[in-house]
């Protein structure tokens, strides 16, 4: 799977480059906008205090897999990849990346048998695919992810 979870440390930054990294407004979408509403219509509100910002633009385009969002719990900090906004991107797939990304924060995580972290469990996947334009989003996906990649 192209989307991935990540739960790194944040790397020490400039102070211009940290401004620039809190943007939560894009050219065409306001992730904050579409966070509010998808917390308040699936999550009842549940997720407090977290800050939804487009992730800093990089020079070379990834030729393998794309991440479209990450996920920090710790520091609540839901980075959207800054791709994502272009007028070819439906809205309700760019809404489906960050529920994806929210649901990470109220399905707890599993330990496998030889230790590992599982984030996507069985019972996220359950609810990913209560999504209501779930199908829709994974074929767009599909069908567009070469537009990401090079
Ligand atoms: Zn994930």
């Amino acid at each position: 799977m192209p989307k991935k979870t990540k739960r790194k440390l944040v790397h020490p930054t400039l102070p211009m480059q940290r401004q620039l990294n809190l943007q939560h407004e894009g050219r065409y979408f306001d992730l904050r906008t579409i966070f509010e509403r998808l917390n308040e219509r699936h999550f009842r509100g549940r997720l407090r205090g977290y800050n939804v910002i487009w992730g800093r633009r990089r020079r070379h385009r990834p030729k393998e897999s794309f991440i479209f969002g990450t996920i920090q719990e710790e520091d609540r900090v839901i980075r959207i990849n800054p791709r994502l906004d272009q007028p070819f991107v439906p809205k309700w797939f760019l809404e489906y990346i960050l529920y994806h990304e929210m649901l990470h924060s109220v399905v707890p995580d599993e330990t496998g048998p030889n230790g590992q972290r599982r984030v996507h469990t069985a019972e996220f996947y359950r609810r990913e695919r209560e999504f209501p334009s779930y199908r829709r989003a994974r074929r767009w996906e599909e069908d567009n992810l070469a537009r990401f990649l090079r």
